[in-house]
C-alpha cells in the first residue's frame, strides 16, 4: 500500500469511527470543520491519482501509436525518460537466437541506443529480480551494479518491470530516479504493471510487422534483397539520378556452369554457394548499394553515383573475389567463377525519356553484358555496348 493510501485510510477509519466522547468533546461546528478538512483532502488525492492515471492513458496511447519499431524506440527510450522525469531508462530484450538484432541490422543498419541492451538467457533476469519475475521496486539499487552498467550511480529508487506475452518473457524495462521515494516498496504497482504490459505488447507487435515488411523484401535463402526490392530501389534511384544528374550504375550476375555445381555436389551445396557468394560480395559494397537475387543464379547490384569506370572495377573486384575463394566443404573446395555485364547511365537533360524507358533500358543492357560476358568465356566482364 502506498504512502498516500495509507493516509486516505487513516482518514476514514477517523470519519468513521464510532467515538462518542469526541461527538461530545466537540462542537458540530469543530466536527464540520474536521470533515470539510478530510473531504478536501480526499479530493486533493483523488484528483492527482487522475492526472496521474490521465498522464498514463496518454503515454500508452502515444506508444501504442508508433510505426514502426525505430519509432516506438525512441518514444520508450528517450521521450518516456524526459515525460516522466526519469534519471533512468534501460531496456533489455530477450533474443536468445540473436534473430531480433539479425532482423534490426539488415533493416536499419545500426540501430543504437545506448539504452537498448539485449540478454541471451534469463539467468542475469532471475538474478535480478530474486524469486520470481514479477514487477520490483527497490530503493537500493546496489544490487543491479554486478549486472547493470551505469545504474546505481544516479538512481536513487528503480523501478524494474518484467516485458512478457503470456507466459514468455521478452525483455525487461528498468526505470530510475533520483528521488528515494519515487519507486519505494510500498508503493501501488498498478501503473507501471499497466505500462509494462502496454510496451510488451508495442514491442511485440512492431517487431513482428518489421518481420512480415522485411520478410516481403527480401531472399529468405540467401538474406541478399529480392527482386521486388530491387525494382523499387531501382525506380527511386532513377528519379534521384534524373534529379541530382549522377549517374547510376547497374550489374548483373550470373554463375557459371552452376547447374554443374549442382548435378556434382547437391542441391545444398548449390544453396550454400548462393549464400556464400553473397556473403563475399556485400563487404564490398557501400550502404547505398543494392545486392539483389534476380532469381535462380542471378544477381543484381545497384550501384548509385557510380559512372562507368567505377561501375567496372567494383564489377572487376566481385568477379576476382569469388574467383580467388572458392567455397570450403567439409570435403570438397569448389571452386566458382561469375559472369558479370554492367550498364551505366548517365542522365542527360537534352534526352526525355520516361522513368519506365530508362528502367528497361539499364535491365536490357546489362543483360545483354551478361550474354556477352558468357560467349567471352565466362568469368569476366562486360560493359553494356
Ligand atoms: P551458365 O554458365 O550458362 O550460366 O550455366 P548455368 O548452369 O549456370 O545456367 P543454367 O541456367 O543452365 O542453370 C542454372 C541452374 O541454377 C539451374 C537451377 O537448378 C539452378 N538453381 C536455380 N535456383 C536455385 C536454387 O535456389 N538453389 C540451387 N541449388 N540451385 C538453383
Ligand atoms: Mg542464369
Ligand atoms: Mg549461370
Amino acid at each position: 500500500m502506498s504512502e498516500q493510501d495509507i493516509q486516505q485510510k487513516k482518514l476514514f477509519d477517523s470519519l468513521l469511527s464510532d467515538n462518542h466522547s469526541d461527538l461530545s468533546s466537540e462542537s458540530i461546528n469543530q466536527q464540520n470543520q474536521r470533515l470539510k478538512t478530510t473531504l478536501q483532502q480526499l479530493l486533493h488525492s483523488a484528483q492527482h491519482n487522475q492526472e496521474t492515471q490521465e498522464k498514463f492513458y496518454q503515454l500508452e496511447l502515444y506508444f501504442l501509436q508508433a510505426d514502426s519499431f525505430q519509432c516506438l524506440m525512441n518514444r520508450v527510450l528517450q521521450e518516456l525518460k524526459s515525460k516522466f522525469r526519469l534519471t533512468q531508462v534501460e531496456l533489455y530484450l530477450f533474443d536468445p537466437e540473436r534473430e531480433v538484432r539479425q532482423l534490426l541490422e539488415e533493416i536499419y543498419g545500426r540501430l543504437d541506443y545506448e539504452n537498448l541492451h539485449y540478454f541471451d538467457n534469463l539467468q542475469h533476469l532471475k538474478a535480478l529480480y530474486s524469486s520470481s519475475i514479477k514487477t520490483r521496486l527497490s530503493q537500493d539499487s546496489g544490487f543491479i551494479k554486478p549486472l547493470f552498467k551505469g545504474f546505481p550511480q544516479q538512481s536513487k529508487s528503480v523501478a524494474l518491470l518484467p516485458l512478457t506475452r503470456g507466459n514468455t518473457v521478452i525483455g525487461s524495462l528498468h526505470i530510475g530516479s533520483r528521488d528515494a521515494n519515487r519507486f519505494s516498496p510500498q508503493l501501488a504497482t498498478h501503473f507501471l504493471q499497466h505500462l509494462a504490459s502496454i510496451i510488451s505488447v508495442c514491442i511485440e507487435s512492431s517487431l513482428n510487422q518489421e518481420r512480415y515488411k522485411h520478410l516481403s523484401l527480401v531472399d529468405i535463402l540467401t538474406r541478399a534483397k529480392n527482386r521486388r526490392y530491387f525494382f523499387q530501389a531501382l525506380a527511386k534511384e532513377i528519379s534521384r539520378s534524373v534529379r541530382s544528374e549522377q549517374p547510376l550504375s547497374c550489374l548483373f550476375l550470373d554463375i557459371d556452369h552452376f547447374k554443374k555445381i549442382n548435378d556434382s555436389y547437391g542441391h545444398l551445396i548449390g544453396d550454400r554457394a548462393l549464400k556464400f557468394i553473397v556473403q563475399k560480395i556485400t563487404p564490398l559494397l557501400r550502404r547505398s548499394d543494392v545486392l539483389a537475387r534476380f532469381g535462380g543464379e542471378e544477381f543484381t547490384v545497384l550501384l548509385p553515383n557510380t559512372n562507368q569506370q567505377d561501375a567496372y572495377e567494383i564489377a572487376d573486384r566481385i568477379r576476382e573475389i569469388i574467383e580467388t575463394n572458392p567455397l570450403q566443404t567439409d570435403e570438397h573446395e569448389i571452386p566458382i567463377t561469375l559472369s558479370i555485364g554492367y550498364s551505366a547511365w548517365q542522365p542527360k537533360s537534352d534526352v526525355r525519356m520516361t522513368p519506365e524507358e530508362i528502367q528497361n533500358l539499364i535491365i536490357n543492357q546489362a543483360d545483354e553484358a551478361v550474354y556477352a560476358a558468357k560467349s567471352s568465356g565466362r568469368n569476366c566482364v562486360k560493359p553494356n555496348i
